[in-house]
Protein backbone atom coordinates (compact mmCIF):
# COMPACT_ATOMS: atom_id res chain seq x y z
CA UNK A 1 0.00 0.00 0.00
CA UNK A 2 1.52 3.53 -1.19
CA UNK A 3 0.55 5.87 1.58
CA UNK A 4 0.32 9.95 -0.40
CA UNK A 5 -0.10 12.68 1.27
CA UNK A 6 -1.83 15.83 0.03
CA UNK A 7 -1.68 19.35 2.02
CA UNK A 8 -2.61 23.06 1.77
CA UNK A 9 -0.25 25.48 2.98
CA UNK A 10 -1.13 28.34 4.39
CA UNK A 11 -2.91 28.02 7.93
CA UNK A 12 -2.50 24.18 7.03
CA UNK A 13 1.29 23.15 7.19
CA UNK A 14 2.95 26.68 8.02
CA UNK A 15 1.44 29.35 10.43
CA UNK A 16 -1.72 31.73 9.47
CA UNK A 17 0.34 35.00 10.68
CA UNK A 18 3.78 34.02 11.19
CA UNK A 19 4.69 31.62 7.96
CA UNK A 20 6.50 29.46 10.03
CA UNK A 21 6.71 25.45 10.03
CA UNK A 22 9.15 24.64 12.29
CA UNK A 23 6.99 22.08 14.37
CA UNK A 24 6.04 20.24 11.41
CA UNK A 25 9.44 19.58 10.10
CA UNK A 26 10.21 16.31 12.40
CA UNK A 27 7.44 15.24 10.90
CA UNK A 28 8.57 16.08 7.34
CA UNK A 29 11.90 14.70 7.70
CA UNK A 30 10.16 11.35 8.75
CA UNK A 31 7.69 11.32 5.96
CA UNK A 32 10.83 11.14 3.56
CA UNK A 33 12.67 8.44 5.57
CA UNK A 34 9.36 6.78 4.69
CA UNK A 35 8.97 7.44 1.44
CA UNK A 36 6.03 9.08 1.36
CA UNK A 37 4.84 11.68 -0.58
CA UNK A 38 3.84 15.56 0.26
CA UNK A 39 1.81 16.61 -1.95
CA UNK A 40 2.26 20.68 -1.19
CA UNK A 41 -1.89 21.72 -2.90
CA UNK A 42 -1.54 25.35 -2.45
CA UNK A 43 -3.04 28.64 -3.23
CA UNK A 44 0.44 29.86 -3.64
CA UNK A 45 2.09 30.65 -6.62
CA UNK A 46 4.75 28.27 -8.97
CA UNK A 47 7.15 30.34 -7.23
CA UNK A 48 6.33 30.79 -4.01
CA UNK A 49 5.66 27.09 -3.58
CA UNK A 50 9.29 26.09 -5.06
CA UNK A 51 11.27 28.41 -2.89
CA UNK A 52 9.05 26.48 0.13
CA UNK A 53 9.62 23.16 -1.32
CA UNK A 54 13.19 23.56 -1.16
CA UNK A 55 13.13 25.16 2.28
CA UNK A 56 11.73 21.99 3.47
CA UNK A 57 13.63 19.36 1.43
CA UNK A 58 10.33 17.89 -0.51
CA UNK A 59 11.05 15.65 -3.95
CA UNK A 60 7.31 15.17 -4.59
CA UNK A 61 5.22 16.71 -6.69
CA UNK A 62 3.50 19.95 -5.89
CA UNK A 63 0.20 21.78 -7.05
CA UNK A 64 0.69 25.70 -7.65
CA UNK A 65 -2.54 28.09 -7.90
CA UNK A 66 -5.62 26.31 -6.63
CA UNK A 67 -5.07 23.15 -8.66
CA UNK A 68 -4.00 25.38 -11.77
CA UNK A 69 -0.82 22.87 -12.72
CA UNK A 70 1.09 19.90 -11.22
CA UNK A 71 4.69 20.51 -11.25
CA UNK A 72 6.54 16.83 -10.48
CA UNK A 73 10.02 16.30 -10.47
CA UNK A 74 12.14 15.21 -13.42
CA UNK A 75 12.97 12.18 -11.41
CA UNK A 76 9.98 11.84 -10.20
CA UNK A 77 8.12 8.01 -10.63
CA UNK A 78 5.49 7.58 -11.66
CA UNK A 79 5.41 10.55 -14.16
CA UNK A 80 2.20 11.10 -15.94
CA UNK A 81 1.92 10.98 -19.37
CA UNK A 82 2.66 14.51 -21.01
CA UNK A 83 4.47 16.20 -18.84
CA UNK A 84 6.65 19.02 -20.10
CA UNK A 85 9.26 20.59 -18.96
CA UNK A 86 9.48 23.61 -17.60
CA UNK A 87 12.98 24.02 -16.29
CA UNK A 88 14.57 23.83 -12.41
CA UNK A 89 14.02 20.06 -12.30
CA UNK A 90 10.70 19.94 -13.13
CA UNK A 91 7.75 19.12 -15.68
CA UNK A 92 4.07 20.20 -15.04
CA UNK A 93 0.65 18.96 -16.32
CA UNK A 94 -1.42 22.21 -16.60
CA UNK A 95 -5.55 21.98 -15.84
CA UNK A 96 -6.39 25.70 -15.78
CA UNK A 97 -6.47 28.85 -18.16
CA UNK A 98 -3.21 30.97 -18.41
CA UNK A 99 -3.12 33.90 -16.12
CA UNK A 100 -3.59 36.64 -19.39
CA UNK A 101 -6.61 35.28 -20.19
CA UNK A 102 -8.11 35.02 -16.60
CA UNK A 103 -7.24 38.45 -16.06
CA UNK A 104 -8.66 39.88 -19.26
CA UNK A 105 -12.20 38.65 -17.86
CA UNK A 106 -11.50 39.31 -14.50
CA UNK A 107 -10.48 43.29 -15.47
CA UNK A 108 -13.82 43.54 -17.61
CA UNK A 109 -15.99 42.92 -14.55
CA UNK A 110 -13.90 44.15 -11.40
CA UNK A 111 -15.38 47.69 -11.65
CA UNK A 112 -19.14 47.04 -11.69
CA UNK A 113 -18.74 44.44 -8.72
CA UNK A 114 -16.43 46.41 -6.67
CA UNK A 115 -13.65 43.81 -6.91
CA UNK A 116 -9.78 44.93 -6.58
CA UNK A 117 -7.48 41.82 -7.95
CA UNK A 118 -3.89 41.57 -7.03
CA UNK A 119 -2.69 42.79 -10.20
CA UNK A 120 -4.13 46.50 -9.50
CA UNK A 121 -2.93 46.21 -5.48
CA UNK A 122 0.68 48.28 -4.93
CA UNK A 123 3.15 46.37 -2.54
CA UNK A 124 2.11 48.67 0.76
CA UNK A 125 -1.62 47.39 -0.09
CA UNK A 126 -0.18 43.80 -0.45
CA UNK A 127 1.66 43.77 2.56
CA UNK A 128 -1.07 44.78 4.97
CA UNK A 129 -3.57 42.07 3.43
CA UNK A 130 -0.39 39.66 3.96
CA UNK A 131 1.73 40.77 6.45
CA UNK A 132 4.48 39.29 3.93
CA UNK A 133 7.95 41.01 3.92
CA UNK A 134 8.30 42.76 -0.01
CA UNK A 135 10.66 39.82 -1.33
CA UNK A 136 7.82 37.16 -0.48
CA UNK A 137 5.42 39.28 -2.06
CA UNK A 138 7.55 39.39 -5.55
CA UNK A 139 6.79 35.89 -5.63
CA UNK A 140 3.13 36.13 -4.88
CA UNK A 141 2.43 38.14 -7.97
CA UNK A 142 4.42 35.75 -10.70
CA UNK A 143 0.63 34.46 -11.24
CA UNK A 144 0.59 31.68 -13.64
CA UNK A 145 -2.91 31.12 -14.05
CA UNK A 146 -5.20 33.06 -11.64
CA UNK A 147 -6.82 36.10 -9.76
CA UNK A 148 -6.90 36.50 -5.89
CA UNK A 149 -8.92 39.39 -5.16
CA UNK A 150 -11.14 41.18 -2.68
CA UNK A 151 -14.53 42.14 -2.43
CA UNK A 152 -15.91 45.61 -1.71
CA UNK A 153 -19.55 44.74 -1.70
CA UNK A 154 -20.52 41.27 -0.49
CA UNK A 155 -23.85 41.61 -2.30
CA UNK A 156 -22.44 41.88 -5.27
CA UNK A 157 -20.20 39.12 -5.19
CA UNK A 158 -22.97 36.85 -5.60
CA UNK A 159 -23.62 38.02 -8.95
CA UNK A 160 -19.98 37.97 -10.05
CA UNK A 161 -19.57 34.13 -9.09
CA UNK A 162 -22.56 33.50 -10.97
CA UNK A 163 -20.98 35.26 -14.24
CA UNK A 164 -17.90 33.54 -13.67
CA UNK A 165 -19.26 29.88 -13.29
CA UNK A 166 -21.29 30.91 -16.72
CA UNK A 167 -18.16 31.85 -18.54
CA UNK A 168 -15.71 28.57 -17.63
CA UNK A 169 -14.80 30.12 -14.35
CA UNK A 170 -15.12 29.59 -10.60
CA UNK A 171 -14.42 31.62 -7.43
CA UNK A 172 -12.57 30.32 -4.49
CA UNK A 173 -12.76 31.34 -0.77
CA UNK A 174 -8.95 31.02 0.72
CA UNK A 175 -7.63 31.99 4.14
CA UNK A 176 -7.45 35.64 2.99
CA UNK A 177 -8.72 36.16 -0.51
CA UNK A 178 -10.96 35.26 -3.07
CA UNK A 179 -9.71 33.65 -6.05
CA UNK A 180 -10.95 33.34 -9.71
CA UNK A 181 -10.03 30.37 -11.44
CA UNK A 182 -10.79 28.24 -14.36
CA UNK A 183 -13.41 25.51 -13.86
CA UNK A 184 -11.36 22.71 -15.52
CA UNK A 185 -8.60 23.25 -12.26
CA UNK A 186 -9.28 22.30 -8.64
CA UNK A 187 -7.21 21.31 -5.39
CA UNK A 188 -9.54 17.70 -5.96
CA UNK A 189 -8.39 17.50 -9.44
CA UNK A 190 -4.92 17.23 -8.06
CA UNK A 191 -5.67 14.16 -5.79
CA UNK A 192 -7.23 12.32 -8.91
CA UNK A 193 -4.61 13.10 -11.26
CA UNK A 194 -1.46 11.96 -8.79
CA UNK A 195 -3.72 9.01 -7.33
CA UNK A 196 -4.31 7.76 -11.12
CA UNK A 197 -0.74 7.61 -11.20
CA UNK A 198 -0.47 5.01 -8.68
CA UNK A 199 -2.95 2.20 -9.38
CA UNK A 200 -5.20 0.83 -7.17
CA UNK A 201 -3.33 0.22 -3.99
CA UNK A 202 -3.22 3.42 -2.69
CA UNK A 203 -4.29 5.54 0.37
CA UNK A 204 -4.76 9.31 0.14
CA UNK A 205 -4.46 11.86 3.00
CA UNK A 206 -5.73 15.50 2.83
CA UNK A 207 -4.83 18.34 5.04
CA UNK A 208 -6.52 21.81 4.66
CA UNK A 209 -8.24 24.41 6.53
CA UNK A 210 -10.74 26.36 4.08
CA UNK A 211 -13.80 26.43 2.21
CA UNK A 212 -11.18 26.18 -1.09
CA UNK A 213 -9.84 22.91 0.44
CA UNK A 214 -13.18 21.45 0.20
CA UNK A 215 -12.84 19.63 -3.04
CA UNK A 216 -9.33 18.00 -2.11
CA UNK A 217 -10.97 16.48 1.17
CA UNK A 218 -13.73 15.26 -0.23
CA UNK A 219 -11.08 13.34 -2.75
CA UNK A 220 -9.14 11.74 0.02
CA UNK A 221 -9.52 8.52 1.69
CA UNK A 222 -8.92 10.20 5.19
CA UNK A 223 -9.44 14.14 5.24
CA UNK A 224 -8.44 16.15 8.02
CA UNK A 225 -9.02 19.93 8.69
CA UNK A 226 -6.92 21.87 10.64
CA UNK A 227 -8.89 25.04 12.60
CA UNK A 228 -8.27 28.38 11.54
CA UNK A 229 -7.51 30.79 13.99
CA UNK A 230 -9.83 33.69 13.91
CA UNK A 231 -12.34 31.70 12.02
CA UNK A 232 -12.26 28.27 14.12
CA UNK A 233 -13.29 25.55 11.69
CA UNK A 234 -14.29 26.10 8.09
CA UNK A 235 -17.77 25.08 7.21
CA UNK A 236 -16.97 21.93 5.36
CA UNK A 237 -19.08 18.94 6.22
CA UNK A 238 -17.98 15.41 4.84
CA UNK A 239 -18.90 12.59 6.89
CA UNK A 240 -15.08 11.07 7.71
CA UNK A 241 -13.72 14.40 8.38
CA UNK A 242 -11.17 14.34 11.27
CA UNK A 243 -11.28 17.86 13.21
CA UNK A 244 -7.51 18.56 14.07
CA UNK A 245 -7.32 19.91 17.59
CA UNK A 246 -4.58 22.45 17.20
CA UNK A 247 -3.39 24.84 15.03
CA UNK A 248 -0.76 24.90 12.12
CA UNK A 249 1.71 23.79 12.51
CA UNK A 250 1.29 21.59 15.60
CA UNK A 251 -2.40 20.93 14.00
CA UNK A 252 -0.95 19.06 11.48
CA UNK A 253 2.17 17.15 12.49
CA UNK A 254 -0.27 15.63 15.48
CA UNK A 255 -2.90 14.57 12.96
CA UNK A 256 -0.03 12.69 10.75
CA UNK A 257 1.70 11.25 13.08
CA UNK A 258 -2.01 10.00 14.34
CA UNK A 259 -1.98 8.61 10.71
CA UNK A 260 0.82 6.78 10.80
CA UNK A 261 0.61 5.51 14.41
CA UNK A 262 -2.82 3.93 13.17
CA UNK A 263 -1.10 2.37 10.09
CA UNK A 264 1.86 0.80 12.18
CA UNK A 265 4.34 3.11 9.74
CA UNK A 266 5.98 3.93 13.30
MG1 LIG B 1 -5.09 27.56 3.81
Amino acid sequence: MRLLIFTDVDGTLIDHFTYRWDEAAAVLSLLKVLNVPVILNTSKTYSETLKLVREMGLNSPFAVENGAAIFFPEGFSPLPEGCERVGEGYCAVVLGKRYGEVREFFRKYAERYNLRGMGDMDTRTLRELTGLPEDALELMKRRMFSEPFVAEDIDKLGEFIRLAERNGYRVLRGGRFYHLVSDAQGKGRVVEVVKGLFGEDVLTVGLGDSENDEDMLRAVDIPILIPNPKKGYAPVSIPNLIRAKCLAPRGWADEVMKVLRTLKLV
